[in-house]
């Protein structure tokens, strides 16, 4: 289920081993979850293109030669209850097949809009969705051609990164992926307790996780990235830590933690009551400095709300691209593209009768030379993008690099957001970075949706679910 986040390289931060004084919400008046800010703007925020502007021209002045390549597979066997994701479940007979020749027609479209020069070249590459590996081993392999010899990247030479689920890690899959470069497999766990696992309606065997995961490691690729989730139903601290225990048995080099979120069409959404919850938003805090303590007492380092990686790890990050500046070039129809001046992609929808629709109308589409729906990112829409990804990593934003960039400073552009976050004791002092505080980070989410712009809420207010 791993989204792909910011991946900015910034020092990591030791941060506290105890539990500082709780900024509860009674006390700030604000929500600690409100939004999940892995991409900014939102997709709820796009808008179909009526100019259809074409590929070519948008990438024509743009550098290339740092790219990240993003391919999306929006299958899995199971939908878990919490998932807001562009994904389906029971792709009929032929369905992933037609998939990846449309990814291949797509892949050659967006490879000749890119130009004929050997300046194109690709940083970092990630497989998403989805679960890519609901593809088969022959399909993994032609995967992997498409973005070898169809985008030109060089697999084996650069991070690429993975998503898997436990019943999906299968040896046969495992071993093309390693073969072909693969130095990360992201695996969604989400709890090892099986109660647990149902409530969230990710329903798995313990065992089945456990043989997975021994899978992973005899397939020798260099990271591995555990998902787990707080804040389920019936999770208590003791719970949870198990859960946390059980994933560090196998020392992975990642761990997300991500807090339940009940969204709107998703399987938990329809029985979910509306309105605020303090007490589950407090039972989220309080697991999540559970876990932050718990992984930084066993020599993980935090890089964000969600991230920890152990400190003595393998580095996994590209060393020459930066989220903030360098394009990425999504192929497959749940997945985005980013140029300096557009950020597009193909229809979004959360429901499942939509989601078959759109994937159906992916696989039919054989012109992929222009862009259908998207965002224009305005210079203060770039701004506040570099903002909020460097911000909500562990490390802060460096105002020089923020001044090299734009000519300004942060204060200077963004000053009543940022006195309001310092007022809340959410921002270190320190005059060279703007930082988080351990409990800024707690509230990662609810520091984000406070920097979209006015634009961007409007239209994902008025944006309408499907
Ligand atoms: S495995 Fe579950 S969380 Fe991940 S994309 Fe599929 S349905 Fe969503």
């Amino acid at each position: 289920m791993t989204t792909v986040e910011p991946t900015v390289p910034e020092p990591t931060v030791p941060g506290p081993t105890t539990v500082e004084p709780v900024a509860s919400e009674q006390a700030t008046g604000v929500s600690p979850y409100q939004h999940y800010v892995y991409a900014y703007p939102h997709k709820t925020a796009y808008r179909p293109l009526p100019e259809r502007p074409p590929l070519r021209e948008l990438w024509a002045a743009e550098p290339k030669d740092a790219l990240s390549l993003y391919l999306h597979i929006p299958f899995c066997e199971v939908r878990c209850g919490f998932c807001n994701l562009f994904t389906r479940i029971g792709a009929p007979d032929g369905l992933t097949g037609a998939y990846l020749d449309a990814l291949e027609r797509q892949a050659t479209a967006v490879r000749e809009a890119l130009g004929e020069t050997d300046r194109v070249r690709f940083a970092t590459a990630a497989f998403g969705g989805g679960t890519p590996t609901f593809l088969t081993a022959g399909e993994l392999e032609r995967l992997c051609d498409i973005a070898e010899h169809r985008m030109g990247a060089d697999l084996r030479g650069v991070p690429l990164s993975v998503e898997a689920s436990p019943a999906t890690a299968t040896a046969d899959r495992l071993a093309v992926l390693a073969e072909r470069g693969a130095t990360r497999l992201s695996l969604g766990v989400q709890s090892f307790v099986e109660t647990e696992a149902r409530a969230a309606v990710r329903p798995q065997r313990r065992a089945a996780v456990e043989s997975a995961l021994g899978r992973i490691r005899d397939a020798r690729i260099p990271v591995l990235n555990i998902d787990l989730i707080y804040g389920i139903d019936g999770q208590t601290e003791q719970s949870w830590l198990h859960s946390l225990d059980a994933a560090l048995a196998w020392r992975p080099e990642e761990l997300y933690l991500y807090p339940l979120y009940v969204r709107p069409l998703t399987g938990l959404g329809r029985r979910a009551t509306a309105g605020p919850d303090p007490a589950w938003d407090e039972q989220r805090l309080t697991l999540y400095r559970t876990g932050r303590d718990h992984l930084l007492a066993h020599g993980y380092t935090q890089r964000s709300m969600r991230m920890f990686r152990r400190a003595d790890a393998p580095p996994q990050g590209a060393d020459d691209h930066a989220c903030q500046t360098d394009g990425m070039i999504g192929l497959g129809c749940g997945a985005r593209s980013y140029t300096a001046g557009l950020h597009y992609s193909f229809d979004y929808a959360v429901g499942m009768h939509e989601i078959r629709g759109i994937i159906d109308d992916y696989v039919s589409t054989t012109d992929f030379a222009h862009a259908q729906v998207g965002h224009p990112m305005a210079h203060d829409e770039s701004r506040r993008r570099h903002l909020l990804q460097s911000l909500l990593q562990a490390g802060g934003l460096s105002v020089d690099d923020y001044r090299a960039r734009f000519g300004s400073t942060p204060a200077e552009d963004f000053g009543p957001e940022l006195a309001a976050f310092a007022d809340r004791g959410w921002l270190t002092d320190d005059p060279t970075l703007v930082r988080l505080t351990p409990e800024g980070l707690a509230h990662s989410d609810a520091v984000g949706p406070d920097l979209f712009s006015p634009a961007v809420r409007t239209a994902m207010a008025a944006y309408e679910r499907k």
